[in-house]
Formats: structure tokens, sequence, C-alpha cells
């Protein structure tokens, strides 16, 4: 399920970091020497999961203005 290598398309279990590039292991290896380069596709996912769940946060720019329209909100 998901990803897959874009090398041999196999099942991917790594993806480069910042991108979209994912590879099983092997062929992670094989073009990288190591898979320090690499994240879990599975870590990956998660972590875009709780960045986009939680992209509240994420600028804390406070809108601290208050919108001086004159009219009643009635909220
Ligand atoms: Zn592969």
């Amino acid at each position: 399920m998901g990803k897959k290598c874009i090398i041999c398309d196999e099942e991917a279990t790594f993806c480069v970091k910042g991108t979209t590039t994912t590879y099983c292991k092997d062929c992670a290896v094989e073009q990288f020497g190591d898979v320090a380069y690499l994240v879990a596709v599975e870590d990956e996912a998660k972590r875009l999961k709780e960045v986009l769940d939680g992209q509240v946060d994420d600028t804390s720019e406070t809108h601290s203005e208050t919108n001086s329209s004159s009219g009643h909100d009635d909220e």
C-alpha cells in the first residue's frame, strides 16, 4: 500500500527527506550508500500528517488586531 520504489517498483521503505522520491531499502542503499540520508516512508507520512493536523500552531503570528468594523457579531 502506498509508495513504490522509483527504481524497481517494489514497495518503498524509504524516501528522500523533503521530497517524494521513494526507494526500497536495496535501491536506497545502492543510490546513497547509506540510509542516513533517508527517512522511513511511514515516519515521513506520519510527520507530514502531524504537520497538516497541527498547522495552526506552525506560524505563531498572533492576530490580536481588533477588527474595528462597526457592526454586531451575533455569535
Ligand atoms: Zn527498489
